[in-house]
């Protein structure tokens, strides 16, 4: 039976993608000159840490009512980590993307020492932490979260940008209960080509990024059966405490789902996480039309997603916009001072604000 809904979705969000990609390149091609400075902010404390620096709860000096998350990053660091082409990319991509689901970036700017994304807070905390404390989402709520995050892969992918780093810790909900994907550390805008790098969390690697092989959205898709797993089942399905046992489960692909998955959850799962690209959901001539097609999305409606029509079944409780009781406590560190400018080369690409 044709579903003309669904059709029309598809349909309409197809025009949608291809203004927002014009949109998008017009704003990649800009100058990347910074539109803020460190002084203009106060620094309440730190939300987050991640492998490459800091995220912290800051408030805007003059717009006191203005609350925002700022990351911070040593270029040090990044230099001695071989991230620095990682981070332009972040910036950029942060800078360009604008889609419901996924977070963006409102000023950015470099110190002596460090570089700086400050983008909206999103209060209710990682869907990691609300995950762990509620053990497994139902499959309705799974659903709802999976559903948002396909929708912004699909914009992703469809700017030719791979996303690479999909984990519950990335994903944030807000104070009503939709997501926002943070941290595009790994985002690589690769547009018809392939890529090689190693890099994202060792239960979300696709087998082929661990067997070296050249690859592209196909990670994602992998990702995105990984995350939906975990979400239902409350763990993910490749699992052992040495990353190299991890790896081995990945690559002969054989999971078990937990007897109370539902059928259709299964069968999405089978035709997800599924080594040979060829035979991988998303991967195939209808690309997403095909996961979002799938009897586990019926009773899906994806524009009323799209609209947030739909209201959340779960909402994380948050008091005022800067609460931030919904993250975990951090050891606070002071910002290093340096009277010259580091590493000027490196980050030269980024313009001082005029
Ligand atoms: P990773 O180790 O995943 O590479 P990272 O160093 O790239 O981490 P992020 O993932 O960008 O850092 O941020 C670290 C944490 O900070 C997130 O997991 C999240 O808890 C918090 N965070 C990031 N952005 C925001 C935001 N806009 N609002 C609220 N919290 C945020
Ligand atoms: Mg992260």
């Amino acid at each position: 039976m044709v579903d003309t809904k669904f059709i029309n979705h598809c349909n309409d969000f197809d025009g949608f993608l291809k203004k927002s990609k014009k949109a998008f390149e017009e704003r990649w091609q800009m100058k990347f000159e910074s539109n803020a400075k460190l002084s203009e902010f106060e620094i309440i404390k730190t939300l987050g840490t991640g492998s490459f620096g800091r995220v912290s709860l800051v408030r805007h000096c003059s717009q006191k009512q203005k609350i925002y998350a700022m990351k911070i990053m040593e270029k040090a660091h990044l230099v001695k980590l071989k991230q620095v082409s990682h981070v332009m990319s972040e910036i950029r991509i942060l800078d360009a993307v604008q889609f419901e689901f996924l977070i963006n970036m409102q000023y950015f700017f470099k110190g002596n020492v460090y570089i700086y994304l400050v983008m909206p807070f999103i209060n209710g905390g990682e869907m990691f932490s609300h995950l762990r404390m509620q053990r497994k989402f139902d499959e309705m709520l799974a659903k709802f979260y999976a559903a948002q995050i396909i929708l912004a892969f699909e914009y992703l992918h469809n700017l030719g940008i791979i996303y690479r780093d999909l984990k519950p810790e990335n994903i944030l909900i807000d104070k009503d209960g939709y997501l926002k994907i943070t941290d595009y550390g790994f985002c690589k805008k690769i547009d018809n080509s392939r890529t090689y790098t190693l890099c994202g969390t060792p239960e979300y690697l696709a087998p082929e990024i661990i067997m070296s092989q050249g690859y592209n959205k196909s990670v994602d898709w992998w990702a995105i059966g990984i995350i939906i797993y975990e979400m239902s089942a409350g763990y993910p399905p490749f699992y052992a405490k040495d990353p190299l046992k991890i790896y081995e489960k990945i690559v002969s692909g054989k999971f078990v789902c937990p007897p109370h998955f539902s059928k259709p959850l299964k069968d999405l799962l089978n035709a997800i996480i599924q080594v040979d690209r060829s035979k991988r959901y998303g991967m195939l001539k209808n690309g997403a039309r095909d996961v979002k097609a799938h009897d586990w999305f019926k009773s899906i409606d994806w524009d009323a997603i799209l609209y947030k029509k739909v209201k959340p079944s779960f909402k994380p409780k948050v008091v005022d916009p800067e609460d931030s009781t919904n993250f975990d406590r951090y050891e606070e560190i002071e910002l290093r001072e340096s009277e010259i400018e580091e590493f000027p080369n490196e980050f030269a690409e980024i313009l001082l604000k005029t």
